[in-house]
């Protein structure tokens, strides 16, 4: 599979990368060896970027995936490894940043990000954090740093930060899940801030091509949508071989216009006689997608829900589930 460069970086990454949320507990929970098998094929395919997350707790299918692989700087062929962190303070991102080497049995790693900054004052209430990445980053443990988001106003600033190498936006020709302020953004206003970090030098991935399986129904239009936009890489939750076999021929332009796998119609649920109404799960739900309905409990606007599974872990009575 060809590699792009990661825009300024000196890293190069292949058109497609694997979200390892998916095999995690907050989807599909698969056990250790049949998740690392998941994670161990995508790179015998291919594949060499895989973005993981502190709050994802998948690390061990990472390291169990490639005990057997050399993952020293040395090897061109190592599988690049992007984790992230909800972390705010600069204490806080430390711990995040050596969790993540110990629990991969790495001394340096290739990409770390703030996770999912949200508007304005959340950039400016992570400064410590972000402080502590760029410090990592001139020590040489971690080679490149940004941030994940939803928000086209964040991705647009970063252009501006000289210090951001990599920007992880939400992006897909739907519009769903982005947003702007404290409200929606659309797909042309994301479009924009995306050209405008390439423009600045900023290596860019895109999270939720599918709308979170909401768009999987248009298989090669959502894909060629981001993929035209110029990203070097497209980031997909994916589960099993089968979905990594099409992603693989997709990326060698090996599939139809036409064509469409059978996918999975996977939906969160939250169980109303379980649920304590604590309202958890409406805080931590990016894409405002759990209300509060006439009974007092939380419940899911599908049209908005973008199945990441974000919402499940907080759950103190684990009334979120997806299936
Ligand atoms: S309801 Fe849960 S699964 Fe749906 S978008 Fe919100 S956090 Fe994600
Ligand atoms: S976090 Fe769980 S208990 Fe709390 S409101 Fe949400 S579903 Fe209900």
């Amino acid at each position: 599979m060809k590699r792009n460069k990661l825009g300024n970086t000196d890293i190069y990454v292949t058109p497609i990368g694997l979200g390892v949320l998916t095999i995690g507990n907050t989807q599909l929970d698969l056990p250790l060896e049949e998740g690392a098998e998941v994670v161990r094929y995508a790179y015998e395919k291919g594949i060499n970027l895989f973005d993981t997350a502190q709050y994802y707790e998948t690390y061990p299918y990472i390291r169990e995936a490639f005990k057997d692989v050399d993952m020293s700087y040395d090897n061109p062929d190592r599988p690049i490894i992007a984790s992230k962190s909800l972390d705010h303070t600069y204490e806080e991102m430390e711990a995040a940043i050596h969790e993540c080497l110990d629990a991969l049995g790495i001394d340096r790693i290739d990409i770390f990000k703030m996770h999912e900054v949200r508007q304005e004052p959340d950039w400016s209430d992570r400064a410590g954090a972000w402080q502590c990445l760029i410090d990592y980053k001139k020590k040489g443990i971690v080679g490149a740093i940004g941030v994940s988001t939803h928000h086209v106003d964040i991705t647009e600033m970063m252009a501006d930060i000289p210090e951001c190498d990599i920007v992880f936006p939400l992006i897909n020709y739907a519009g769903l899940g982005i947003r702007k302020g404290a409200g929606p953004g659309t797909a042309e206003e994301m479009e924009a801030a995306i050209r405008k970090c390439l423009d600045a030098g900023k290596g860019v991935f895109a999270m939720k091509a599918f709308g979170g399986g909401n768009l999987t129904g248009t298989y090669m239009k959502s894909l060629n949508y981001v993929r035209d936009l110029g990203c070097h890489s497209i980031m997909i939750g994916m589960g099993n071989k089968g979905e990594i076999d099409d992603i693989v021929r997709y990326a060698e332009g090996e599939l139809p216009e036409d064509y469409q796998p059978e996918t999975r119609n996977k939906k969160i649920h939250i169980d109303q006689g379980d649920c304590e109404s604590c309202y958890a799960c409406i805080e931590r739900c990016p894409n405002k997608a759990i209300y509060v309905n006439d009974e007092g409990r939380a419940d899911v606007n599908y049209d908005v829900c973008l199945t990441c599974g974000y919402c499940a872990p907080v759950c103190p009575v684990r009334a979120i589930i997806m299936w």
